[in-house]
């Protein structure tokens, strides 16, 4: 089956790049090429370009523009600041982060830990919530550092970082959070928030991967990651990646000025789509608290069914989503959000993310609905997991993809 377009559902893993930002990197691909710290005139438009872009973000999420650090990434923000306040604190040697975090962060903490250092995993409710009154009996007098989420990649589900950062500051103790998935889908504010740090990543919000930011509040010791010239204030060496850092600044504008009505619109469309799977979709259920989630974000356990046959077939079709984290595809294992959640391993290995953007329109909703039920139905009459169906002992894509394949044709013949 030819493809001639495509349904991303899987903005979560990343978005597309915005045409406007897309242009505005563009003169800084093509003429503003000269290195910003330079001293002649043929710099300084580039120099004032990178600082148009930290005044553009920084409005963004309601902070001076002083507080920002230009990063290579959300892994490489994340990173830098448990590595500051590690570094910063000698005598503090206790991280304390959570069992759903993204893998900058969970990877981070397991390479410390090698390093000597100790790490509490915070575990999670249900309903992917958090114990704050275990949090705060967490902290210990050599806790260097508190990082949560604000929201998880996988569900959507948000923390109550306001409150969390108040009971690091009650205990004397710093917190940083990650908040690469919500610019744009929440309002921010990194002063009421409360954190010392927080990272955010361009590709998330319409701009190109490879560039993201860590915000310092002013006042908190800082000690630099990447060590080299005096580029961010002494805080991270490197020459600036200007067209990149150009582009986020253009999207953190769009997304300061109209955002907020677009995901109003994208809420519709996701909660339009949710519910119609649910009905259509017998034994589906929708993973982490609904009340409490970013608006584009659906994770959904199909019972019977493997994630990864349900995502084959889609893709059959043109439509991307995803079975969790796109930086743990490939690996057979469930997901370490679906399962800190308390679902079982073959539940989790059933469970698709669809994360919605700006882009997505009814028409791609649709789509997804008039070929989704039928692609769960096929999987799961052939499925050994399927309590309706004892005797299937092969559990053959293969003949699902075809059969599917060959349902389509003959619908699209009726049609025509
Ligand atoms: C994507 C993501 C990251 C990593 O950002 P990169 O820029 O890809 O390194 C970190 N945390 C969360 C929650 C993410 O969704």
């Amino acid at each position: 089956m030819s493809q001639d377009r495509f349904y991303y559902f899987d903005n979560n893993a990343t978005t597309r790049i915005a045409p406007e930002v897309a242009d505005a990197m563009i003169p800084f691909l093509r003429d503003g090429w000269a290195n910003p710290s330079s001293a002649y005139r043929m710099a300084a438009d580039v120099h004032r370009a990178v600082e148009t872009a930290r005044e553009q973000v920084s409005a963004l999420i309601r902070c001076d523009p002083k507080e920002l650090i230009f990063t290579s990434c959300g892994t490489e923000s994340n990173n830098a600041a448990i590595h500051s306040a590690l570094v910063t604190q000698p005598g503090r040697r206790h991280v304390i982060t959570t069992a759903v975090e993204h893998s900058a962060n969970i990877n981070f903490c397991e390479y410390l830990k090698k390093q000597g250092f100790e790490v509490t995993l915070l575990p999670v409710e249900s309903d992917g919530s958090l114990d704050l009154h275990l949090l705060e009996k967490s902290i210990r007098p050599d806790t260097a550092i508190v990082s949560v989420m604000l929201a998880n990649n996988e569900t959507g589900v948000l923390f109550p970082v306001e409150e969390i950062a108040a009971i690091c500051r009650s205990k004397g103790v710093l917190c940083h959070t990650d908040a690469v998935q919500t610019p744009g889908k929440l309002s921010l504010d990194a002063k009421s928030l409360g954190v010392d740090f927080l990272s955010l990543s361009a590709h998330k919000l319409y701009a190109p991967k490879g560039i993201g930011l860590l915000y310092v509040k002013r006042r908190t010791r800082y000690q630099a990651y990447v060590i080299g010239g005096h580029q961010e204030r002494g805080r991270r060496g490197g020459t600036e990646n200007v067209p990149h850092i150009v582009g986020f600044g253009k999207a953190a504008e769009m997304a300061f000025a109209g955002y907020a009505s677009e995901y109003q619109r994208v809420k519709r469309l996701r909660d339009r789509m949710e519910s119609a799977i649910l009905d259509q979709i017998p034994n589906s259920f929708v993973n982490g608290d609904r009340g409490n989630r970013l608006p584009n974000t659906s994770n959904i356990a199909f019972e019977f069914v493997e994630a990864e046959a349900v995502l084959m077939l889609l893709d059959q079709v043109g439509i991307c989503a995803s079975s969790g984290s796109a930086c743990t595809t490939g690996s057979l294992d469930p997901s370490h959000v679906l399962t800190a959640m308390g679902l079982t391993p073959m539940r989790a290995r059933g469970c698709v993310r669809f994360s919605l953007g700006i882009y997505n329109t009814e028409e791609d909703v649709d789509y997804v609905l008039l070929h989704l039920p039928p692609i769960i139905q096929r999987l799961r009459d052939i499925s050994p997991l399927n309590p309706a169906h004892p005797d299937n002992d092969s559990y053959d894509i293969e003949t699902a993809r075809l059969k599917h394949e060959q349902d389509l044709a003959a619908a699209t013949s009726k049609a025509e």
